[in-house]
C-alpha cells in the first residue's frame, strides 16, 4: 500500500494528555488491556478454525511479551488474527478511539469511580509510552502492515516486512516509565496479577536457574498463567484436593477453608467461580478476598454490589462477561442484571450448605463453630438468606451437642415453657465463669446454650422476633424460678419497715465492685421466696439492660445505653434457714431500739400522705403555706429517723460475719470478688475456721 499519514479525528483536543493525567494512578492496567487484547486475537483465530475458515494450526498458539530495559520498550506479540490495513484504519484509528473519546465523556460525569474499571483498551498504552507500534499481519493473505503513533492524534500506516502471522504492539516507553515499566519484576508482578488465568499461554521470556553464581535461562518457557483455572473445569472433573489447590495458590498464607461452593450459571447470565467458607483467625475478616474476572482476566478484588454483603467475607473468584465493569460502582449497584447474580449467588451459596449439612451433619457440625459467624451474618442481614438458613443454622448447649433451630426448640419446649407460655432459652457466654450456675439449671432438668459468638446478641434478638413466644435468658440473668416462671411466686411478707430495714442490712454490707466497663456498678437489693434448697444469695444481671449494653457496643447511636453504669441485683431467698436466722437474729437485735423510730416514722408518714395528696390535687399556687411549712418539717423529720434506722442496722450488718459471708459467697460466684474485698472474705473466712 502506498504510505499513509492520517489525523485521528478529535473532539476533545488533545485526548492523549489527558489519558496520561487522569489514569495516572491506574495506569498498570494497560498491560491487562492489551494482553486481553492478544488473547482475544487468538481466540478469534482458533474460532474461525473451528469453523473452518482458517486451515492452520492453531494448537500451540502463544502471547509473548518482552522488555528490552535498553531500548526503553515492551512488546506483547501474539499469533491471533491478525489486522489488515483496512482494519487497523477502522478498529485502531476510529473504533478504539472513540471508546477513548466515550471514557471522557462518562469521566466528567462520573469522576473517579470508573478509573481502572472502564476498558479503555488499545490506547491505555499511551498511559506508559510516548509512541507506539503496530505491526500486523492478518491471517488473510495481504501484506503486514505497521502502524505508527507518537502520542498525538497523528499516526503514520505504511506496508512493513512482518512475515509472521499475528500482532506485535511495540510501546516505546515514556520517560515517567521507561524504568519501572521495561524493568522484568514490574512486569512480571503486574502479569501475575492480571493475566494468571487467561485461556491462552501467556510468555515472558524463560525460566531461569542459578549457575556458577549467576542466574540464566533455561530452555523452558516462561508461562505466567495456568489457561484452564479451577472455576472453568466441570465440578465432577474435579477433587476435593483440586479445590484446595486452588485455594493455596490464590491464598498461599491461609489455612484449609471451611468448604467450598462452585458456582456454574448460564442462564439468564454467565457466571462461574468458587467461592469458599474461610476459617477465620484471631478475628481477622477480609472484605476484599474475592477476586472478579471477566473472561478470565482478573479486574478487581472490590466486588461490593455484586456479591451480598456478608459474603464478601468469603474468599475465592468470580467470572462473569456480564458485570459491566466500566461503571462507576453506584451504576453497579443499581443495574439488574448484578442484582439477579447477588440474589444468585446468595440461593446458591445457600442451597449448597443445606446440601453438606443434608448429606454430612457430622462434617458440618465439626466446621460449625467456625462457619456460625458467616452464617449468622447472612440471617442478620439478608432475609432471603434468612429464610433458607433457619433450617441449617445450628445452636451448640453447654455439651457439646449440636441442634438446629426447629430440633431445639422441640427439645426445650416441654420443660422450658414458663405458666404463660413463653419458652425460655437459657444460655451461658462463658462456661467456666458460669459454672455453677449451668449446673443448678442442669440440676433442674434445664438445658443451656453456649453463646459466646461475636454476633449472637443481635442473633438472639432475632430470633426472638422470629420465633414465636420465645425469649433468651443469660444463665445468671435472675433466679432460675424467676427466669422460667412455673406457677405465682410466693409472695415475701414483709412489713413495710421490715421491707426497709432488711434492705439496708444487706445493701449496707455489698462491697464496692467494679463491673465489665472498669466503672463501679449499682445494685439493688431483691428478696424472694424461693425454695429453702436454692441459694441463699445469688447475683444477677438483668438481661434485657445486659443486652443493651452489649448492642451499644456494636453499634453507634446507642451511646444512651452503653453510658449508664452498670447495675446488678443481689437476690436475697427468704426461704433459706440460714437467711432466715440472719434476719431473725438482725430483728431480736435492734427491733427493741427501734421500735420508737419506726413507730414515729409510721405516725409521720401517715400524716405525709393525706398533705401529698392535696397538695397534688391542688392548683398551681393553691397549697397553704402553712401545709406546706407542716410537709417539709414531717418530711425532713422523717428523713432524720430513717437514717438513724439505717445506721443501726448498718452497724448490726456489719458485725454479722455470717450475712457477710453469704453476699461474698454470692460475688465470688459471680466473678465481682476481687482486690481488697476478696482479701477481705479469706481474712474473714480464715477467721470463722
Ligand atoms: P476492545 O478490545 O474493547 O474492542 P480496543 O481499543 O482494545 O477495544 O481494541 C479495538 C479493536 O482493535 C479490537 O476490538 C480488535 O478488533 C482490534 N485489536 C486490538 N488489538 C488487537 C490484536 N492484538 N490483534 C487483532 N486485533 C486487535
Amino acid at each position: 500500500m502506498a504510505q499513509k499519514t492520517g489525523s485521528i479525528n478529535v473532539t476533545s483536543e488533545n485526548i492523549f494528555p489527558v489519558i496520561k493525567k487522569f489514569l495516572y494512578s491506574d495506569h498498570e492496567i494497560f498491560l491487562r488491556e492489551l494482553v486481553s487484547n492478544a488473547v482475544d486475537a487468538t481466540q478469534k483465530l482458533k474460532t474461525l478454525a473451528r469453523a473452518g475458515e482458517f486451515q492452520g494450526d492453531t494448537d500451540n498458539l502463544k502471547v509473548n511479551i518482552a522488555v528490552d530495559p535498553e531500548a526503553g520498550t515492551l512488546t506483547v506479540s501474539d499469533q491471533g488474527i491478525g489486522m489488515t490495513a483496512e482494519e487497523i484504519d477502522k478498529f485502531i484509528n476510529q473504533i478504539a478511539f472513540s471508546g477513548a473519546t466515550e471514557f471522557l465523556d462518562k469521566y466528567k460525569k462520573d469522576g473517579a469511580s470508573i478509573i481502572g474499571h472502564f476498558g479503555l483498551g488499545f490506547y491505555s498504552a499511551f498511559m506508559v509510552a510516548k509512541r507506539v507500534v503496530i505491526r500486523s499481519k492478518s491471517y488473510k493473505d495481504e501484506p503486514a502492515t505497521e502502524w505508527s503513533c507518537e502520542g498525538n492524534p497523528d499516526f503514520t500506516m505504511d506496508d512493513c516486512d512482518k512475515t509472521e502471522r499475528g500482532t506485535d504492539i511495540i510501546l516505546y516507553l515514556d520517560d515517567d516509565n521507561k524504568e519501572n515499566m521495561s524493568k522484568k519484576s514490574t512486569i512480571e508482578g503486574l502479569l501475575k496479577k492480571y493475566c494468571k488465568y487467561l485461556p491462552v499461554p501467556v510468555i515472558f521470556g524463560k525460566k531461569t536457574e542459578w549457575k556458577d553464581g549467576k542466574e540464566v535461562d533455561t530452555e523452558e518457557d516462561n508461562q505466567i498463567n495456568e489457561t484452564t483455572p479451577l472455576w472453568t473445569r466441570q465440578p465432577a472433573d474435579l477433587k476435593d484436593d483440586d479445590y484446595l489447590k486452588f485455594y493455596h495458590d490464590l491464598y498461599p498464607m491461609s489455612p484449609d477453608p471451611l468448604f467450598w461452593i462452585h458456582l456454574n450459571v448460564d442462564f439468564p447470565f454467565h457466571l462461574t467461580g468458587v467461592l469458599y467458607f474461610p476459617k477465620i483467625e484471631n478475628n481477622e475478616f477480609h472484605r476484599d478476598k474475592i477476586q472478579l474476572f471477566c473472561n478470565q482476566v482478573f479486574v478487581t478484588d472490590q466486588v461490593e454490589g455484586v456479591v451480598p454483603e456478608f459474603m464478601m467475607l468469603l474468599h475465592g473468584v468470580i467470572d462473569s462477561p456480564d458485570i459491566p465493569l466500566n461503571v462507576s460502582r453506584s451504576y453497579l449497584q443499581s443495574d439488574q442484571n448484578v442484582k439477579k447474580i447477588s440474589g444468585y449467588i446468595t440461593r446458591k451459596v445457600a442451597d449448597r450448605l443445606q446440601e453438606i449439612f443434608n448429606d454430612d451433619r457430622k462434617k458440618y457440625e465439626e466446621k460449625w463453630d467456625d462457619l456460625k459467624i458467616f452464617i449468622e451474618y447472612g440471617m442478620l442481614s439478608d432475609e432471603k438468606f434468612y429464610d433458607k438458613a433457619v433450617n441449617f443454622c445450628l445452636v451448640k448447649n453447654t455439651e457439646g451437642f449440636y441442634y438446629t433451630l426447629d430440633e431445639y426448640r422441640k427439645l426445650t419446649e416441654g420443660n422450658q415453657t414458663d405458666k404463660d407460655g413463653q419458652l425460655c432459652y437459657l444460655y451461658s457466654n462463658d462456661k467456666v465463669a458460669q459454672y455453677s450456675y449451668i449446673e443448678a439449671a442442669k440440676a433442674k432438668g434445664y438445658d443451656v446454650l453456649e453463646m459466646n459468638g461475636q454476633l449472637d446478641t443481635p442473633f438472639m434478638n432475632q430470633q426472638e422476633q422470629k420465633q414465636e413466644k420465645c425469649h433468651f435468658s443469660r444463665i445468671d440473668a435472675d433466679t432460675l424460678s424467676n427466669l422460667i416462671r412455673k406457677a405465682d411466686a410466693k409472695k415475701v411478707e414483709f412489713s413495710e419497715s421490715e421491707r426497709r430495714e432488711n434492705n439496708v442490712l444487706f445493701s449496707s454490707q455489698i462491697p464496692e465492685c467494679k463491673g465489665t466497663d472498669g466503672k463501679v456498678v449499682e445494685w439493688t437489693v431483691d428478696f424472694q421466696a424461693m425454695d429453702e434448697n436454692d441459694k441463699p444469695v445469688m447475683i444477677a444481671q438483668n438481661e434485657w439492660m445486659r443486652r443493651m449494653k452489649e448492642m451499644s457496643r456494636m453499634q453507634p447511636g446507642m451511646n444512651y445505653y452503653g453510658m449508664m453504669p452498670e447495675s446488678y441485683n443481689l437476690i436475697v431467698n427468704t426461704e433459706h434457714p440460714v437467711i432466715k436466722r440472719i434476719l431473725t437474729n438482725a430483728h431480736a437485735a435492734v427491733d427493741a431500739d427501734l421500735l420508737a423510730i419506726v413507730d414515729d416514722i409510721k405516725s409521720k408518714e401517715d400524716q405525709i400522705h393525706p398533705l401529698e395528696d392535696e397538695k397534688y390535687k391542688a392548683k398551681a399556687g393553691e397549697f397553704a403555706t402553712d401545709k406546706q411549712e407542716l410537709l417539709t418539717s414531717l418530711q425532713n423529720d422523717v428523713t432524720e429517723l430513717k437514717a438513724k434506722e439505717t445506721e443501726a442496722m448498718k452497724n448490726y450488718g456489719k458485725d454479722d460475719k455470717a450475712l457477710r459471708q453469704l453476699i461474698d459467697l454470692a460475688l465470688l460466684e459471680g466473678g465481682m470478688l476481687k482486690g481488697e474485698a476478696l482479701a477481705t472474705f479469706i481474712k474473714r473466712s480464715t477467721e470463722m475456721l
